[in-house]
């Protein structure tokens, strides 16, 4: 770690970094500045440290912008929902593509003083006239992009009212002020880098279809230039709309009605030739919505409290069943290529059970605590050969009824395709309270539609459900419903240690979130590396699909011959998730980790650095 050059971030106050970013633009041959992004190719992107120890609190995200406004509230005597509020906002503003007030999340929340973990299911929902034909036109589902690039797929968004609640119940500052920052950084800007320009590329025709989105991102036509300045005052403008007079102003009121109208009367550039299907939402849907506070999932695993997000994500529920198997194996003595056979397998057991019986809990019957308890895990552990790998797809077992024989019978579920991109965030302050926290508009770039004059994108959340039955036959807990949340992967995670904070953990990545997850986390606890060398090691994934995804590090390697030779069939995924965590060692320092490569790095960060 370079930490001579991550104390001067870290004690950059947010104007002061952005100030040395826009001195660095202003010494440049000026263009003239436009509305978004500037062309000029000649100002550095904020520096990012993916590791950082110290005290006082620390903040992991991708942006080094939105880490810096997080620490600067730690700084300033925020605590951790404060600063995790704050960087949550300014995340809208760097990584549009990924989060901001026209998606959804899940919130996970540790609470020093009582010892006590807490979450918030801020899920978009289906509007109340969705049934489970949303996605079915003459008989037949819709194609995906057809769906996901239209009003069809926008779920009335969680974030804002997630931020607010959060505030309302642990924090200590308004959202009016935690918005603020993330208000200046869009009207500043920040300098484009190469993830922001390839992200904006990878979705150039698809942005060029809606002229909101192609003004605001594609600025002459083009994707914004790695080292232009990105600005976007209309977002700016929003975030003041909604300092001044709150969450009602999109949940009740005009920001809101701006939503809907886009949602019912796509706005398509006529030339593109696309045709947005419309979508249902009303203002009503919108007055509606609540944020789900709810127990966590918690397993013990080695001694260890493992809280994540019970349904309507599948994360805590997944990683916790995955757990519970491998607490049948000792992975701390077993050789690499055994442990991740281990790992492998407990995921594609975990994956079959997920499909079949997860879902929204308001509307399907969802076996949570069964699919949790240790009597189930054991029922499946014992699936697990030591000389084999299982082949998929596994069938689901019966998590109320758990067969005493270790039997696999019934009909497989097969896991559908999700998107791939999020963005995931965590805090801890100097008291000790720890935030983790994954909010996500799904596909990077949303529905790819920008809700007009107001700067941020709307999510296609509800492409997350299963357009048609998975099995015929079967019952399919993930078809749309009125008012019903898409099953998630998201796995925001926080591990106590008798019961004090131990570290915390979670990604983007769709279905793949989980096995993200459960790699860090067994990697960290079972194989002792450290967090931040847990989150950088290569990613494989088994979601019960006939093929495991390996990233490239990955293929070729020792361990891909021993796991080959035990039957494991890989496939290249280029990246696996982009995770971001803290941990707390044992001399109380904090150390925020995050991906030293993947998505072009993260920025970890504490308020006082070690020297
Ligand atoms: N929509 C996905 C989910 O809720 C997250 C999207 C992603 O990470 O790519 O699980």
């Amino acid at each position: 770690m370079n930490s001579r050059r991550l104390r001067r971030t870290a004690r950059l106050t947010p104007p002061l970094l952005l100030a040395a970013a826009l001195t660095a633009f202003a010494l440049a041959p000026t263009a003239g500045a436009t509305p978004a992004a500037s062309a000029v190719p000649t100002a550095v992107p904020a520096p990012k440290q993916p590791e950082a120890t110290g005290t006082g609190g620390a903040v992991a995200s991708v942006s080094a912008e939105a880490t810096d406004i997080g620490i600067s509230v730690l700084r300033h005597g925020g605590n951790a929902v404060d600063a995790a509020v704050a960087t949550a906002a300014a995340l809208g503003v760097t990584e549009p593509f990924s989060s901001g007030i026209g998606g959804g999340g899940y919130f996970v929340y540790y609470d020093a003083r009582r010892h006590k973990v807490f979450t918030l299911d801020g899920r978009e929902t289906a509007p109340s006239t969705a049934d489970q034909n949303l996605f079915v036109e003459n008989g037949q589902p819709l194609g995906f992009w057809t769906a996901v690039d239209s009003g069809r797929s926008v779920g009335v968004p969680g974030s804002l009212l997630t931020w607010q609640r959060a505030l309302d119940r642990w924090g200590t500052r308004s959202l009016a002020q935690s918005l603020h920052p993330a208000e200046q950084l869009a009207d500043h800007g920040f300098v484009v880098d190469q993830t922001f320009h390839d992200q904006t590329a990878q979705n150039q025709t698809r942005f060029s279809y809606f002229p909101a989105t192609a003004a605001l991102f594609l600025p002459g036509g083009q994707p914004p230039a790695v080292g232009s300045v990105f600005r976007n005052p209309d977002l700016a403008a929003t975030y003041r709309e909604l300092e001044h007079k709150g969450v009602g102003a999109l949940y009740r009121g005009d920001i809101g009605r701006d939503i809907t109208q886009v949602v019912q009367h796509p706005q398509v550039d006529p030339a593109s030739g696309w045709y947005a299907r419309s979508g249902a939402m009303t203002p009503a849907d919108l007055a509606a919505y609540d944020v789900r506070a709810q127990a966590p999932t918690e397993v013990d695993y080695r001694g260890l409290d493992v809280y994540g997000i019970a349904p309507s994500s599948s994360g805590g529920t997944t990683t916790g069943e995955a757990l519970n198997i491998l607490g049948h194996f000792d992975l701390a003595h077993a050789s690499q290529v055994q442990y991740l056979h281990d790992y492998l397998e407990a995921s594609r057991i975990a994956f079959a059970d997920r499909n079949r019986w997860v879902g929204d809990p308001r509307f399907v019957d969802v076996p949570t605590q069964a699919l949790l308890s240790q009597r189930f895990a054991d029922s499946r552990a014992c699936l697990i050969r030591p000389d084999s790998s299982l082949t998929s797809p596994l069938a689901p077992g019966d998590p109320v009824h758990p067969s005493g024989g270790c039997v696999n019978a019934g009909t497989p579920a097969p896991t559908t395709p999700e998107g791939t991109h999020t963005t995931h965030l965590t805090v801890a302050d100097r008291w000790g309270n720890v935030v983790s926290y994954t909010l996500t508009i799904e596909q990077t770039g949303g529905s790819a539609m920008t809700v007009p004059g107001r700067g941020f994108l709307l999510n296609n959340e509800l492409t997350d459900f299963d357009f048609t039955p998975a099995v015929a036959g079967v019952p399919d807990p993930n078809l749309p419903g009125p008012g019903k949340r898409p099953r998630s992967s998201m796995s925001p995670t926080i591990v106590l240690k008798d019961g004090r904070f131990d570290f915390a953990v979670g990604s983007p990545g769709g279905a793949s979130i989980i096995t993200t997850v459960l790699q860090v986390l067994t990697e960290h606890v079972d194989r002792g590396l450290s967090l931040e060398q847990a989150i950088a090691v290569p990613r494989i994934s088994q979601r019960n699909l006939a093929k495991t995804e390996a990233e490239p590090a990955f293929l070729g390697s020792v361990d891909d011959a021993g796991l080959t030779a035990l039957g494991e069939m890989f496939t290249l995924n280029p990246e696996i998730g982009a995770a971001t965590g803290i941990q707390l060692l044992p001399d109380g320092r904090l150390q925020a980790a995050a991906e030293p490569v993947r998505r072009g790095g993260g920025a970890a960060a504490v308020v006082d650095p070690d020297e």
